[in-house]
This record gives structure tokens, C-alpha cells and sequence, in this order.
């Protein structure tokens, strides 16, 4: 089972970080973290008191003050020598994050470079943050308007990309103007803090950037802090409708990025070895614990005799800790996780699904403890059936048949989810008409995971996410700013007074 706390005093902690110190908690209530593989405790992480919430706010909202005013090329310019940093500890980030959360150490480098990339694009804020300047828009009469930043804002991050998603967040919210508020998944802080350590190295002054450790009272304490204006939240469809209401009662912007269920339809005509090797990817790879990992497959026409395939390919993965080389699938996040998914298979076989391909109980020899599933393939799948109702969040794909790809587009806009989904197919008719009538957020077509780069912005539909605008690219810009627009008029000495108007027209 999950340790929850261990006696030992030995054990490293994970310290806050508040008015740029990294300090100790002085709670009373810490949670193991885990090793997945081996269930090692690497360190204890503490749930911050009210007292350590409010102190990494007020820190935030006394750095405003200068912050919001620093010249926006010194504040691009920590970003640059953050991104450089990164790509120096990439190795070290990358270990930190597979003991810590299981994934594959190439894969872990994933995790830590597509935040990387945000980084990168945080260093272009001088393109970003432009208003906008309309000349004589009556006689003698400028408007314009600026993106200021909104003052203390917080992130709060789930435990399957632990470097990736901070780094959604943070380098936009502060390289905008901002300060932040972090908090990181308890279950995976670590790389997380290294970041943090590095951010710090890379220039972000003292009380910009602040972190606060902790589960569901350190999560509400943020939603109803009257200083913080903005949460920007990533987790699950439960957690994140929560953390919207009650953040958006007590009058903040939020956003919310959640749960999934995503589809991928497997058109007759797809390439067959490529399609097979991106499912296969895509549906066991970091063992499904990705928002955007293919959970159902959609076989359309005769692409539903592909399943002895498909199975064939799952099993040339290989399962085993993510340390080791040639792993393809390291071990569940913990065993609440593993409980939770192997419950989920047994429902399945109970549901009446065909078990194709059984993961459970695969044999990783020297990690005997650890969380490991191997890649599970369920055939005839149907709606209302659990593991197709609900999010694994595991190394299990669902194959469900369709006879065209009419039916496969009314089954995927019927699920409640829209995070991410894909079309293999040669077609382009196909793909567009795809393209056009799909409700989903993230459309890839013969691309498995369409994680958008840095210069577009990640979003959903429907139960996927909620608030307007998406983490990073232009979204962000405005999500993490004040739109303000000034009417200017200068007189010289010479000008001519028109009297007194007493309309709204512009004279
Ligand atoms: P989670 O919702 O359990 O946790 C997310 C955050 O909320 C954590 O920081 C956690 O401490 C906090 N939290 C947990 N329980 C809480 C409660 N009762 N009240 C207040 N706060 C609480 O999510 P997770 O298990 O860490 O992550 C997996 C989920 O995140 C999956 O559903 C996945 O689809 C989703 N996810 C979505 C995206 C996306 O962009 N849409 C990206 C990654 C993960």
C-alpha cells in the first residue's frame, strides 16, 4: 500500500521555498515519497500549515511591487540562462524524476524538455506582451492598449509530468510580471524542486517564485486566498470542477486542464506497421499515465482484424524499472495506482471484455516490489462498461469496433471527455472531415500524443478543461494578464478649444 509516513529521521526533506530561502516546514503532517520500482522512501515532503501559505503569499505580493516594473529584456534574460541551466542538469533532472515517479529515463528527458521548451518561449517575451496601438482614432486622439500582470498567481500540478507541467506555469506567469505560488504534486516533488533550485540560479529574485507542499487543505488554502488572483490547475476531472468553483466563488481567473478518455480511430487504409507502433506507444507508454495517453482504439471497417497485431506489438515491449535499458514500461506511480488499475482489468473480465492481452503479474526480476503492470489489451469493448467509462490511468488499451468512420466520430463526441485524439487514415477527406466534426481539444492526425509546441496553446473540450483560455502560447499571455487600454489626448499651446462636449463621441 501507499506509505503514507515513515519514522525514520534520516530521510531527506523536501523543503518550501519562500522570499527566495529554501526553508523547512514546521508541520507536523509529511508523506513518504516512493520509489516505484523498489519502494525506497527517498524523502519525506511536509503539507504546509495555513501559516506557510499565507507567508509564501505575502512573499509573493511584497516582490510584486518591483517585479511588475522590471524592464521586460531583464526579466526574458533569466529565462535564457533558466533554459540553458536546464539543458546542463538534464541528466541529473531526469534520474531525480524517474526514482521518483517510475517513467523510463528517456522518457523523464521528454518530460523535462517539453518544459524546456516553454522555457524557451518564456525567453520571447518581448514579442509576446505587446498591446496594440490604434493612431487617430479621432482628431488629435491616440488609443492603445498594455497586458499588465494581475499580482500573485499559483499553479497547481498533478504527479504523471512533474517537470513538465511547473513549467507550463511558472516561467510564463513570472516572466510576464508576475509572482507564483507553486504547488507541486506531493506525490513527485523532487524534480520539481530541483527546477526550482535552478529557476532560482538562473535569477528569479527572492519572493518571485515560491512553492508550498501539501494535498487538499494546502489546495483550498490557495483557492481562497484573497491575494492571489489567478490558479492555473492540471489533475483530475474531480479535483480541477472543485478547484474552478471554489477558486472562481472567491473571485479568481482559473483554469483548469483535466481527466481524459482519448480515442484514436484506426481507419482500414492507415499504414499498418506505423499505426501499430503508435498505439502501442501511445497506449503503454510511461505505463498510461499520460492525460494524453490513447486509452480506447476505434477500429473502423476491416481494421478490426488488426487486434492479433496490435497484441503482437504489445508484447515486444518491454516492462522493468525505468532505470534500466531497453525498458519501455516502468513501473505505476504507487500502489494505490496499482490497486486501482489491476481492480480496473478484473472489472473489465467481469464486464465481459475480451482480456486479449493480460499485463498483470509480468516478472521484473530484482524489483519484485515494484508497482509493475505490463501492457493489457482489452477487445469488444463497450460503452458503460467500467473500463471504458472510466480513466485507467494505466498501461490498458480498450479496442472498441466501428463500421465507418461516421460512427466513430458519433462514439468519441458521445464520451464526456476532450482532451486529446487521433486518426490514422491515407485519406485527407477522412482526416479533415475528422478534423471538422471532432469535440475534442487536441487533434492529431496519424500522430499519436498532439501535444501542442509552446507556440500554440494546450486546451480541451467539455469535461477536459474548464475556463477560457489554455497554459502557455498567446493563450497564456492573456490569461496571466490586465488588458488595459488608454485613450490619450496631448493640446499643445496653439490648439484650438472646440468648447465643451457633452457626448460620448470622440471630438
Ligand atoms: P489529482 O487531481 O489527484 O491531483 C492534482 C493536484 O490536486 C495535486 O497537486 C494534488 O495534491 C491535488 N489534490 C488531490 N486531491 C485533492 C483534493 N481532494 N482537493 C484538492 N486538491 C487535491 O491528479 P493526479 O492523479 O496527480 O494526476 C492525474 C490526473 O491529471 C489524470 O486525471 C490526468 O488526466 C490529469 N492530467 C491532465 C492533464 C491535462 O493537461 N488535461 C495533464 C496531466 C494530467
Amino acid at each position: 500500500m501507499d506509505a503514507t509516513t515513515t519514522p525514520a529521521t534520516k530521510v531527506a526533506t523536501v523543503k518550501l521555498l519562500i522570499g527566495g530561502k529554501f526553508v523547512e516546514s514546521k508541520t507536523t503532517e509529511w508523506r513518504d515519497i516512493v520509489n516505484p520500482a523498489t519502494q525506497q522512501v527517498l524523502a519525506k515532503v511536509p503539507f504546509a500549515t495555513q501559516d506557510e501559505v499565507d507567508a509564501a503569499v505575502a512573499s509573493g505580493k511584497e516582490a510584486f511591487k518591483t517585479w511588475r516594473k522590471t524592464a521586460i529584456g531583464a526579466r526574458a534574460r533569466i529565462f535564457l540562462k533558466y533554459q540553458q541551466l536546464i539543458r546542463e542538469h538534464m541528466g541529473e533532472l531526469a534520474a531525480i524524476l524517474t526514482a521518483e515517479q517510475g517513467k523510463t529515463l528517456p522518457d523523464a528527458e521528454g518530460d523535462v524538455f517539453r518544459g524546456l521548451e516553454v522555457v524557451e518561449h518564456a525567453a520571447g517575451i518581448g514579442n509576446l506582451q505587446l498591446g496594440e496601438f490604434a493612431n487617430n482614432v479621432a482628431g488629435g486622439v491616440d488609443t492603445y492598449s498594455v497586458l499588465q500582470p494581475l499580482g500573485v498567481c499559483a499553479g497547481i500540478t498533478p504527479f504523471n509530468f512533474p517537470a513538465m507541467i511547473p513549467l507550463w506555469m511558472f516561467p510564463m506567469a513570472i516572466v510576464t510580471g508576475n509572482t507564483f505560488v507553486l504547488k507541486p504534486s506531493e506525490q513527485d516533488p523532487m524534480v520539481t524542486m530541483r527546477l526550482c533550485e535552478l529557476a532560482i540560479e538562473a535569477g528569479i529574485p527572492p519572493g518571485v517564485l515560491n512553492v508550498v507542499h501539501g494535498g487538499e487543505a494546502v489546495v483550498n488554502a490557495i483557492c481562497d486566498h484573497k491575494d492571489i488572483k489567478a490558479i492555473s490547475f492540471v489533475g483530475s476531472t474531480k479535483v480541477g470542477t472543485h478547484v474552478y468553483n471554489r477558486a472562481s466563488l472567491a473571485g479568481k481567473r482559473v483554469q483548469c486542464m483535466m481527466g481524459a478518455k482519448n480515442h484514436a480511430i484506426v481507419m482500414p487504409d492507415a499504414n499498418k506497421e506505423q499505426t501499430l507502433n503508435a498505439l502501442a506507444g501511445a497506449a503503454f507508454g510511461a505505463a498510461g499515465q499520460r492525460c494524453m495517453a490513447v486509452s480506447v482504439a476505434v477500429l473502423v471497417g476491416d481494421a478490426r482484424n488488426w487486434v492479433p497485431d496490435l497484441v503482437e506489438k504489445a508484447k515486444t515491449l518491454k516492462v522493468g524499472a525505468g532505470t534500466e535499458k531497453g525498458v519501455d514500461v516502468g513501473p505505476l506511480v504507487s500502489c494505490a495506482a496499482f490497486d486501482r488499475v489491476t481492480g480496473l482489468i478484473e472489472r473489465g473480465v467481469a464486464d465481459g471484455a475480451t482480456l486479449a492481452l493480460d499485463g498483470r503479474k509480468p516478472t521484473v526480476p530484482g524489483y519484485e516490489k515494484g508497482n509493475f503492470v505490463g501492457p493489457t489489451v482489452f477487445a469488444d469493448v463497450k460503452p458503460g462498461m467500467s473500463i471504458y467509462e472510466q480513466e485507467i490511468f494505466g498501461p490498458v488499451l480498450c479496442l472498441v469496433g466501428a463500421d465507418n468512420i461516421d460512427d466513430a466520430i458519433e462514439l468519441i463526441n458521445a464520451n464526456p471527455n476532450g482532451n486529446g485524439t487521433a486518426i490514422f487514415t491515407q485519406s485527407g477527406a477522412a482526416a479533415r472531415r475528422f478534423q471538422e466534426d471532432i469535440d475534442v481539444g487536441q487533434v492529431g492526425i496519424n500522430v499519436p500524443i498532439p501535444v501542442p509546441v509552446p507556440m500554440f496553446s494546450f486546451t480541451g473540450s467539455r469535461a477536459s478543461k474548464l475556463g477560457d483560455l489554455g497554459p502557455y502560447g498567446k493563450q497564456v499571455v492573456l490569461f496571466y494578464t490586465q488588458t488595459k487600454t488608454v485613450t490619450s489626448r496631448w493640446f499643445d499651446d496653439s490648439t484650438v478649444s472646440h468648447g465643451v462636449n457633452t457626448t460620448i463621441s470622440l471630438k
